[in-house]
């Protein structure tokens, strides 16, 4: 019995002096998204040993989910395009789209940083060689690779190799829940939970908050917007606006809280976004009537209220085998299902259930009117592209929460201010939790470019506010002891389970490692393409997050989420 309780207090000090252990770095970077991992990228790169802490159990937050492309002006692949730009016009672009409400000497560094970023980014081994016309943009600046893929999906990777080939490590599962300061008021340090719960301290000489909006947390942007109430999203789960709460407590001040995107073009089961792109190649809108009602190039505000005033509150987006065929993001949606199709306009009219007529006579119109060069309608000047080939395609979409432009407020140094204007001492910010960039609208393309230029910008100014303090050596918390504490909820193993889909039945493969479900794939199944990837995208990382199936499921696809939680269950058990 002596012996017992002897060991049982060994094991506690051990455990004790495990936790009083000092977790240090030079940068905290607090997120790992694209400003996150560009932050930690430029950090590490200027010498200071870095951190990041990501309260997922992956990267990307909405990074890895945005589609169109980075702008950018005065690069050398639009120089290569004959394409003339400068940061002057971008930055008038960039105010006006914003309602002039975007803090200047913000965008001004933006656009004037934005080339050298491409450049940044090549160097990384992005390739942003294509360049395309984007809505509120006067010249064509919107790069992404060649083909035209999904930015996000392929920027992502990009970072993430970067962090990896740097030996810079993302502890997943460690949400930050408060910034810790001195009697000064200067961060010192961040707490954090810990993939078991357990609540972990980090020491360092600065931190960069990358924790992007708040779109996918309801009550905080109907607390600013009661409008938006109800309203669903494009962003991420992990979109909740923890950083601009835990800067706030520490007297942040924040700007243009109530400044919120509602994306027009959103399929509405998968969630998917339909880039401007689309509509830059030529693609027009129609409503269930057949109809156009409006000029389909105007800022995503005006166009989400066009799109709530038609009958039936969405519309339809109108594309043609030209388009289809130049577009790779598009081809993906038509593997995903949401894409309907029709050897001719009438036809495709039928398919979706609308006056053929009416649809044909409109599609014609607007071929006569990119001909003349004179949209009578709606006056469209941009964007202007024949729809003559077929097949012809539609893609039903309506506005969603997509985009928060407010946050903290931050300088050029992406230092976070107070209200009085000084600045918290070792805090930068950057990326969607920052307000000020984008005003009272964000222009397609200018999200990457504000992530990228001012994650970048952060990265910098961290390090050389905590190398200016002597450096610290790293120290991390025990991953191991995390992975150890975690060990024994689960059995590891590849375990091979079939579950009961909507359509049929669903073989799936669950991986646990470390006593952590760390990977779930659906090898078969025959669910529909839009309702699987709606599971693929928000139910399966959902499981991998919670490390449980008591997770919400996907609305719209509740038959698969329940078959798939099934299936795993038994696996767990
Ligand atoms: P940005 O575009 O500004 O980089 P993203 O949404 O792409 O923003 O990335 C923000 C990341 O921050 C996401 O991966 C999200 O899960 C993470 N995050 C949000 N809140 C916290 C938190 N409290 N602790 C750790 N990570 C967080």
């Amino acid at each position: 019995m002596k012996k017992m309780v002897v060991l049982a207090l060994a094991l506690a000090l051990v455990l004790a002096a495990a936790t009083a252990s000092a977790n240090q770095a030079d940068v905290v970077v607090i997120g790992a998204g694209g400003a996150g991992m560009a932050a930690a990228i430029q950090a590490a790169d200027d010498g200071a040993t870095v951190v990041v802490l990501e309260k997922m159990n992956y990267a990307g937050g909405n990074t890895v989910r945005s589609e169109g492309g980075m702008n950018a002006a005065g690069t050398v692949y639009q120089a290569a395009m004959g394409i003339e730009d400068s940061p002057e016009v971008m930055i008038e672009d960039t105010m006006v789209g914003g309602k002039n409400l975007s803090d200047p000497e913000l965008v001004r560094f933006m656009a004037e940083n934005s080339a050298a970023t491409v450049d940044w980014l090549t160097g990384l081994g992005m390739d942003l060689s294509e360049v395309a016309q984007g809505a509120g943009a006067t010249n064509a600046r919107m790069h992404r690779s060649a083909g035209g893929a999904k930015i996000g999906g392929v920027l992502t990777p990009v970072l993430m190799k970067n962090l990896e080939s740097r030996g810079i490590t993302i502890l997943y599962g460690t949400c930050a829940t408060r910034l810790d300061t001195d009697e000064s008021g200067a961060v010192t340090g961040v707490t954090a939970t810990d993939k078991t719960g357990t609540e972990v301290s980090f020491t360092c000489n600065s931190v960069v908050l990358a924790t992007g909006g708040f779109g996918a947390n309801e009550e905080q942007f109907a607390a600013y917007r009661s409008d938006l109430k109800g309203f669903s999203t494009t962003n991420h789960p992990g979109a909740t606006g923890d950083g601009i709460v835990m800067a706030q407590a520490i007297g942040a001040a924040l700007v243009d809280m109530d400044q919120i995107q509602t994306n027009p073009t959103v399929e509405p089961v998968t969630h998917i976004v339909l880039s401007e792109s689309v509509r830059g190649n030529g693609a027009i809108m129609v409503n269930v009537e057949g109809r156009r009602f409006v000029n389909e190039m105007l800022t995503r505000d005006v166009l989400s209220t066009a799109i709530l005033e038609q009958p039936e509150k969405y519309a339809y987006l109108i594309f043609d085998k030209r388009i289809m065929d130049k577009m790779e993001a598009l081809q993906q949606d038509y593997e995903m299902g949401i894409v309907t199709e029709g050897e001719t306009p009438a036809a495709l009219a039928q398919a979706l259930g609308i006056p053929e007529d009416v649809f044909a006579a409109q599609v014609e119109s607007w071929n006569q009117a990119v001909a003349s060069e004179n949209d009578a309608a709606f006056e469209r000047t941009t964007g202007l592209g024949t729809l003559s080939d077929g097949p012809w395609y539609a893609i039903q979409v309506s506005p969603a929460v997509h985009y928060t432009m407010g946050g903290v407020k931050i300088n050029t140094n992406t230092q976070v201010l107070r209200e009085d204007g000084s600045a918290i001492a070792n805090l930068y910010a950057a990326g969607e939790v920052t307000g000020g960039v984008h005003g009272g609208n964000r222009l397609g393309g200018n999200a990457v470019c504000d992530i990228m230029v001012f994650g970048r910008q952060a990265g910098m100014q961290a390090a050389a506010n905590a190398l200016a303090k002597g450096s610290l050596a790293l120290e991390l918390p025990q991953a191991e002891a995390q992975v150890e504490q975690a060990q024994g909820h689960y059995t590891d193993g590849v375990y091979q389970v079939e579950g009961a889909g909507r359509n049929g039945p669903m073989q799936v493969t669950v991986t646990v490692e470390g006593g952590n479900i760390t990977d779930i794939v659906v090898d078969n199944h025959s669910e529909t393409a839009a309702i699987f990837e709606a599971v693929q995208r928000d139910f399966i990382p959902a499981i991998i997050a919670a490390q449980s199936t008591q997770v919400d499921s996907v609305a719209g696809a509740t038959m698969s989420c329940d078959g798939l939680k099934n299936a795993i269950d038994s696996v767990l058990k």
